[in-house]
C-alpha cells in the first residue's frame, strides 16, 4: 500500500474512533439529561400538586378558596397521569372530590388524603425506578466510553510507533546507501520491498549506482591506457627525465634517468626523493638546485656511458587549472637533464683554438708594433706625414689586435677553468690609477675629463691585482668609449662597513635596463652599437671579480649614463 494511502487509513482510523467516542458521551449525556427532565415533568409535577390538594385539603373546611385551589390542582394532575396505576389513584380520587362536594363531609376529606398518599407513593416509587435505571444507563454508558477511550489509546500509540517506522526506516536505508556511494562503494544497492514510493527511489537509486560503477570501472581503464600512453611518452624520450610530485615523490621517471642514476625503477617509484637523494649524488645535486635554484647553472659532469658526460638540467614546473578554479596550481615539477656533451667538446675544442691562436697572434704583434716603435725612430729615418698617419693607424689596429688577444686569452683562462689569482695586498687607489694611466691616450684622444674620487681612510684589498686592474682599465674604456667627445667620467673609490666599493661612472648614453643582464654574458654587444669591441670585457670581468667572491654590478639609464661598481669584502 502506499504510503499516502496508509497515512490516510490511520487518520481516518483515529477520526473514526474520535467520532465514535464523541457521539457515545453525547448520546449518553443526552440519555441522562432527558431521564432527568422526564421524572421532573412526570413525577415531580404530580408530586408538587398533590402537594398543593394536600395543603388546601387541611384548610378546606375554614378557607371557601381552598377549594378551588384544590380544583384546580386536581385538573392538573389529571393532565399529568404518567404512571399506570396513577390514573385509577386519579379516578378514586375525583369520586372522593364530588363525594366531598355533596356531602362537605370530613370521611371524605381523610378519603382524599388517603388517595394523595396514594398518587405521591405512586410517584415516589417511579422517581425511585427511574433513578436506578437512569444510573444503571449511566453506568453503561460509562463503561462504553471507557472501553472506548481505551481502545483509542492502543489504536494511538500503535499508529504512533509504527507510522515514523515505516516512513523513517527507507529514508535512512537511502542515507546509508547515498553515503556508500559517495565513499565510492558503487557495489551498493538498495532493497526495492521498501513500499511503493521507496522501491521506485530505490530503483532508481540502484540504477545510478550501476551506471556510476559502470562510468568508474571504464573511466579506471580509461586511465589506466592514459597512464601507459604517458610512460610510452616518458620512455620515448631520449633524454633523462624525472617526474616529481607534490610532496617530492618521484612519480615517473624513463630509462635513460635510470641508466644516469645506477638505479632501479622500483627504487624510485613513488619514493620520497629527498630520501633516495641522501643515497645518491646525481640525485642529491638535482633536488638540491631544485629546492634552492642556483641563478648560475652549472652544467652537470657525469660518468656516463663510459666517458665523461655534461648534462644541463632543466626544471619545469607542471601546473594545472583544477576544476572550478581559476588560477593555476603547481603539482610537482619535472627535472629533465640535456644531453650537452658534444656542445662541450666543441666548445671546449673552441676554447683550445681560441688559446692557442691567441697565444700565437702575440708574438707576431709584438713583432709589429717593436718594428713601428723601429720605423718611428728618427735615426732609422725621417717620415713624412703621410707615413706618419700610416704608422699611427697601424699601431692602433696592432693595440686593438693585442688587446683582444689579451681578452681572448682570458676568457680561454676562465672557460678551461686554468685562471689562478696570485692575490696580494693592495690599495684601491694604486689599481684606480693604473687604470688611468692605461686608458690616458685614449681619454686624450676623446678629450675626456676624468675625476677621481678617493676617501682619506680606506681599507686595503687582498686581490690579484693585476686581474683586478685589467677589469677596472676595461670598464674605464668602455666609459671613454661609451661617452661622447670631452665627456665626463668619474672614477672612485668608498668603504661601507667592511664592503669596499671602487666604480667607474660614466654620463653618455646609458643602457637599456632590458639589456642589464645580457651585458655580462660572452660576445653579447647591446644592439645598435657602433663602437667596435668584443662583445668580451664586462663578461670576463665579471668571472675574474666573482673569482675573487666579489661583485660587478651595473645601474643604467638610457641617455643619462652608467655606473660600473665592483664590490670586494676586506
Ligand atoms: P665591448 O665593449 O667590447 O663591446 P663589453 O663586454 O665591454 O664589450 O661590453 C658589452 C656591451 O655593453 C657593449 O657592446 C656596449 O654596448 C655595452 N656597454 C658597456 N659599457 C658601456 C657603457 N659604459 N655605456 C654604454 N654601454 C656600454
Amino acid at each position: 500500500m502506499r504510503i499516502k494511502n496508509k497515512l490516510t487509513l490511520g487518520i481516518c482510523i483515529l477520526f473514526a474512533m474520535i467520532l465514535m467516542l464523541g457521539t457515545l458521551a453525547i448520546s449518553s449525556v443526552y440519555e441522562l439529561d432527558r431521564n432527568s427532565r422526564n421524572i421532573y415533568d412526570a413525577n415531580n409535577n404530580s408530586l408538587n400538586y398533590a402537594r398543593s390538594m394536600l395543603v388546601a385539603l387541611e384548610k378546606i373546611d375554614s378557607d371557601p378558596a381552598a377549594l378551588d385551589v384544590f380544583i384546580e390542582n386536581f385538573r392538573l394532575q389529571e393532565k399529568n397521569i404518567t404512571e399506570t396505576d396513577e390514573l385509577q389513584a386519579t379516578r378514586i380520587l375525583k369520586e372522593h372530590l364530588e363525594e366531598y362536594q355533596k356531602n362537605l363531609d370530613r370521611k371524605s376529606i381523610g378519603k382524599m388524603r388517603a388517595d394523595l398518599y396514594r398518587i405521591m407513593e405512586l410517584n415516589m416509587i417511579s422517581i425511585s425506578h427511574k433513578n436506578q435505571m437512569a444510573e444503571a444507563a449511566a453506568e453503561n454508558s460509562l463503561l462504553w466510553i471507557s472501553v472506548l477511550f481505551v481502545f483509542c489509546i492502543l489504536v494511538s500509540i500503535g499508529l504512533l510507533a509504527y507510522f515514523p517506522k515505516y516512513i523513517v526506516k527507507p529514508i535512512k536505508e537511502l542515507i546509508k546507501g547515498i553515503q556508500e556511494v559517495a565513499d565510492q562503494n558503487y557495489k551498493k544497492r538498495l532493497p526495492t520491498g521498501l513500499g511503493v514510493e521507496f522501491g521506485g527511489v530505490a530503483a532508481s537509486f540502484n540504477k545510478m549506482a550501476e551506471r556510476l560503477e559502470e562510468f568508474h570501472d571504464s573511466s579506471i581503464s580509461d586511465i589506466l591506457s592514459g597512464k601507459k600512453y604517458i610512460e610510452a611518452i616518458v620512455n620515448s624520450i631520449t633524454e633523462p627525465i624525472i617526474g616529481l610530485n607534490e610532496e617530492m615523490q618521484i612519480v615517473f621517471v624513463n630509462e635513460e634517468a635510470l641508466n644516469l642514476l645506477h638505479l632501479k625503477k622500483g627504487d624510485l617509484l613513488y619514493r620520497s626523493a629527498t630520501e633516495v637523494a641522501l643515497k645518491n649524488d646525481l640525485l642529491r645535486r638535482l633536488v638540491k638546485e631544485l629546492v634552492s635554484p642556483n641563478e648560475k647553472q652549472e652544467p652537470l659532469k657525469i660518468y656516463a656511458d663510459n666517458k665523461e658526460s655534461y648534462f644541463q638540467a632543466k626544471y619545469i614546473p607542471i601546473r594545472i587549472v583544477e576544476a572550478g578554479e581559476n588560477e593555476q596550481k603547481n603539482i610537482g615539477n619535472i627535472i629533465l637533464l640535456n644531453n650537452i656533451t658534444e656542445f662541450k667538446e666543441r666548445d671546449s675544442a673552441k676554447t683550445t683554438l681560441i688559446s692557442t691562436i691567441s697565444h700565437e697572434l702575440k708574438t707576431p704583434i709584438s713583432a709589429i708594433l717593436m718594428s713601428l716603435k723601429l720605423l718611428e725612430d728618427n735615426r732609422v729615418g725621417e717620415l713624412n706625414d703621410e707615413q706618419k698617419q700610416l704608422s699611427e693607424s697601424i699601431k692602433e689596429n696592432s693595440n686593438r689586435l693585442l688587446s683582444i688577444t689579451g681578452e681572448l686569452l682570458n676568457m680561454t683562462q676562465v672557460e678551461t677553468g686554468r685562471l689562478q689569482l696570485m692575490p696580494k695586498i693592495t690599495k684601491p687607489i694604486e689599481l684606480i690609477e693604473y687604470a688611468i694611466k692605461a686608458n690616458k691616450v685614449q681619454a686624450d684622444k676623446f678629450g675626456c675629463q676624468i675625476e677621481v674620487e678617493y676617501p682619506e681612510k680606506i681599507s686595503k684589498l687582498f686581490v690579484d691585482s693585476e686581474k683586478i686592474a685589467w677589469v677596472i682599465t676595461n670598464l674605464l674604456s668602455n666609459a671613454i668609449r661609451y661617452t661622447p667627445q670631452n665627456g665626463r667620467i668619474i672614477i672612485g673609490a668608498k668603504q661601507e662597513g667592511d664592503i669596499v666599493e671602487i666604480y667607474v661612472q660614466d654620463f653618455g648614453k646609458g643602457i637599456d635596463p632590458r639589456y642589464h643582464q645580457s651585458i655580462f654574458d660572452r660576445y653579447f654587444r647591446v644592439p645598435g652599437t657602433k663602437v667596435q669591441g668584443s662583445g668580451l670585457g664586462l663578461s670576463i670581468s665579471k668571472d675574474f671579480v666573482e673569482a675573487h667572491n666579489g661583485t660587478l654590478t651595473v645601474d643604467s639609464e638610457l641617455g643619462k649614463g652608467s655606473r660600473f661598481t665592483l664590490r670586494f669584502k676586506v
